[in-house]
């Protein structure tokens, strides 16, 4: 599936030209988990990540292809949580490689879909602890609140990158996890949300897809979200040639 591949290639330009991070996966360091939504109250607050009217985008691309996402790691552009001071510009970005074989079985395009619904929900199952996270899906953005004892006692991205990692193995169609972390000056926020929307234009396209779409391109009003998306023709109309 290369539903998601340019956008994959886009978010890994997001960061700037500024140093990255990177973080080979380590269960052991993954930060801990609340297992339910925890709340920080602002006064208990060592910092907001986009929050304030600050950027803050989030998204999630899932891909089949190979060496896109090769490996389970966390890139940090920017300063580290306990570096921040105050407020800051914020994007999450995940980007999943998932087996093929186990994602597209018998071409059943619904099968497909429903697999990436199910691993964008993963990250409403994710409560690091002290880093309470409100996510708006109509809007694409999340804000962060981290607590001041969450900093005192190690907080960082490399470490709550650990423990989405570790979530997102708990299915075992992923095969590899980056998690990009942005809070850099530099970092392109506005081009973080425009990926977003296309994100969530691709998967607007699949549920009006599953819904039963007529087939006619011509006249259809996803003609615009197709021609630039490459592989949702060939989704709609099946891989063995179905077009009408
Ligand atoms: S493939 Fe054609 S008919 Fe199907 S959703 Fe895209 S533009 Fe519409």
């Amino acid at each position: 599936m290369e539903l998601y591949d340019s956008l994959i290639r886009q978010a890994m330009t997001l960061g700037g030209a500024g140093a990255v991070k990177r973080y080979a996966y380590d269960p052991a360091r993954a930060w801990p988990d609340t297992g339910e939504f925890e709340l920080v109250m602002q006064r208990e607050a060592a910092c907001e990540l986009g929050g304030g009217g600050r950027n803050a985008a989030n998204f999630t691309c899932v891909t089949t292809t190979p060496g896109l996402v090769d490996a389970d790691e966390v890139l940090v552009y920017g300063p580290d949580i306990k570096d921040l001071k105050g407020d800051a510009d914020y994007a999450r970005i995940t980007l999943l490689e998932v087996d093929g074989a186990a994602l597209e079985q018998g071409d059943d395009t619904e099968q497909c879909f429903r697999a990436v619904q199910e691993l964008d929900f993963v990250k409403y199952r994710v409560f690091p602890r002290g880093y309470m996270i409100r996510t708006s899906s109509e809007s694409s953005r999340e804000q962060v609140r981290v607590s001041r004892s969450a900093v005192k006692d190690g907080v960082s991205f490399e470490r709550v990158g650990a423990n989405f990692i570790r979530h997102y193995h708990l299915d075992p169609k992923v095969k590899h996890v980056r998690m990009i972390f942005l809070t850099a000056p530099g970092a392109d926020y506005a081009q973080a949300a425009r990926c977003a929307k296309a994100v969530k234009d691709i998967t607007m396209s699949l549920t009006k897809i599953m819904e039963g779409m007529p087939t006619d391109c011509g006249s259809c009003q996803l003609k615009p979200i197709c021609d630039e998306v490459e592989g949702l023709k060939e989704l709609h109309f099946g891989k063995k040639g179905k077009r009408q």
